[in-house]
């Protein structure tokens, strides 16, 4: 069980002269440190630092870890977030030395093999959404909305000229970042309302559009777990008036290997590799959020991008020769050609860069090593199972917890609210989200999306088994049961129950007063 007892800060644990390690004594003459730092830069006296021996350093971080939720250690349906599973082979393949060891700065010729890995995954990430440009510059989902708002600012002013393209429409049921996103990148943004089903209003959206529409952003699966069976006509309206189409790929868990953005009309789309592809997810990153476009916007995107070239073999030497003989067959095949990789430097509509060195390569190469182990079938395979647990678990739920719209079906996630119940019996969503923790499950996501009331949105993701769902559903069902004033204090069994979350992030105690 948890240790409910209060771990102090690192700091105030700290013992002068503990250490974690003892170095060798100095053997030659210590010079002072303002000899070795340039003037300027050394302003006043080194930050305290705890002193701690690495026993208590180990033992403090371990107890608080345990204290947490994560995939590895409970089952965890955030809804929108795709907490799946993330298979240890890709932490081993990212943890090669040969991976490991390269440096953003060192020659290309010299990490041939690292930029054949972004030149495939440029590739496998076009495949997938059926739009040739990509960028795997932007370091996460929501940079990469930004990003792509910003190739389209550039492409449409170039085609309609400056300020005439103003507005992005965004549905009511979006995540936060895709208005954050329009504003940061300085457009108008304006709500396009949801249908009773929880689909776009097409005359809502039919109204708002005109000649100042740049973009409408869609989420397509829905942030309900719907897809939108209007979205070829809703693509149709908005290039009709001029206007582009930009596709939220947070959940293409429910369509990956099944159907591409781009053959339904999206322009631009970005992905979550830490949902999708099963990278790393949550706890500041780093993450990933590449974005593919249309061939139209493709020069606008941020460099630098892996270019695959063939030469031949004199020119390769002379050039950017692969010494590591990845190459070395395809250019004996090829009849004294090679194939070379490089960065493609002259972007001269380029938006310019977002992002330092080649973006967030580590988790970009977990990415390419979980798309080759899956495979195109594999790709659906996870789609396909992504949507019958989630199906499963809709269907498990339904005789005592609301699923309001859907009809009783859903993609990868559902919504279920709690208003009957709050209703009926004071039980909240936010009591039922808190009491899962007693039962060793992390909360569905609750309140969003906003258009359903005391939403609780669930989505188990393809890498759970059928007991797992089973015990789940169980356990909800006991909950629901439960007595509502034990439930207004859970969870009973955490360190910490509840917290006042709204001063936990405005005002985070990160030591001790
Ligand atoms: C997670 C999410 C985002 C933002 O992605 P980050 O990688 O967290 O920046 C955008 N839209 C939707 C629907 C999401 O679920």
């Amino acid at each position: 069980m948890q240790n409910t007892q209060a771990i102090e800060t690192i700091f105030s644990q700290s013992k002068p002269g503990n250490r974690a390690v003892v170095f060798p004594r100095c053997d030659v003459p210590e010079r002072p440190l303002a000899e070795l730092i340039p003037a300027g830069q050394l302003a006043g006296n080194p930050p305290p630092l705890p002193e701690s021996a690495e026993i208590d350093i180990v033992r403090h971080f371990s107890n608080l870890a345990l204290r947490n939720m994560s995939v590895d250690t409970h089952f965890y349906p955030l809804g929108s977030c795709t907490m799946k599973y993330n298979p240890k082979r890709n932490e081993r393949f990212a943890s090669s030395p040969k991976l490991l060891a390269l440096h953003p700065g060192q020659p290309a010729k010299t990490m041939q093999g690292q930029l054949r890995i972004l030149h495939e995954l440029q590739e496998m990430i076009a495949e997938i959404s059926g739009l040739p440009g990509v960028s795997l510059q932007p370091a996460a989902g929501a940079h990469g909305e930004l990003t792509a708002l910003l190739v389209a600012e550039k492409y449409l002013t170039r085609k309609y000229g400056p300020k005439k393209k103003t507005t992005v429409l965004i549905p009511d049921g979006a995540h936060g970042t895709n208005p954050a996103s329009a504003a940061f990148a300085g457009f108008k943004t304006v709500e396009i309302k949801s249908t009773p089903e929880g689909l776009v209003d097409l005359d809502d959206l039919r109204a708002r559009l005109g000649d100042d529409t740049a973009v409408f952003m869609i989420t397509n699966p829905n942030t309900l777990g719907l897809f939108e069976p209007n979205i070829k006509a809703i693509c149709d309206a908005v290039h009709a008036v001029g206007g582009l189409v930009y596709n939220d790929g947070a959940n293409m868990n429910a369509i990956c290997g099944i159907v591409r953005p781009g053959d339904f009309g999206a322009d631009m789309m970005h992905y979550n590799v830490h949902k999708t592809f099963s990278t790393p997810h949550g706890a500041g990153g780093p993450g990933a959020g590449p974005i593919a476009v249309t061939e139209a916007l493709a020069p606008f995107l941020p460099g630098p991008i892996v270019v695959k070239t063939v030469v031949s073999e004199s020119d390769a030497t002379e050039n950017d020769a692969t010494e590591n003989g990845v190459d070395k067959n395809e250019s004996n095949e090829n009849g004294g050609m090679r194939t070379v990789y490089r960065l493609d430097g002259d972007r001269p509509e380029s938006i310019g860069r977002v992002r330092s060195f080649f973006g967030s390569v580590a988790m970009l190469n977990r990415t390419y090593f979980y798309l080759r182990t899956l495979g195109g079938d594999g790709l659906r395979r996870m789609t396909e199972h992504a949507v019958l647990n989630a199906n499963y678990l809709l269907s498990s739920v339904r005789d005592f917890l609301d699923v309001p719209m859907g009809g009783g079906r859903c993609m990868h996630e559902f919504v279920a609210s709690a208003a009957a119940l709050k209703t009926a019996k004071g039980i909240t969503a936010m009591d039922v989200a808190k009491r899962l923790l007693d039962y060793g499950f992390h909360a569905p996501t609750v309140y969003f999306p906003l258009i359903v009331k005391e939403a609780l949105m669930i989505e188990p993701t393809e890498t759970e088994n059928r007991a797992t769902l089973d015990r789940f559903a169980e356990v909800l069902r006991s909950i629901v049961a439960e007595e509502p004033a034990f439930l207004h204090d859970a969870p009973h069994s955490t360190p910490v129950s509840r917290p006042d979350e709204v001063a936990a992030a405005q005002k985070p105690r990160l030591v001790e007063p």
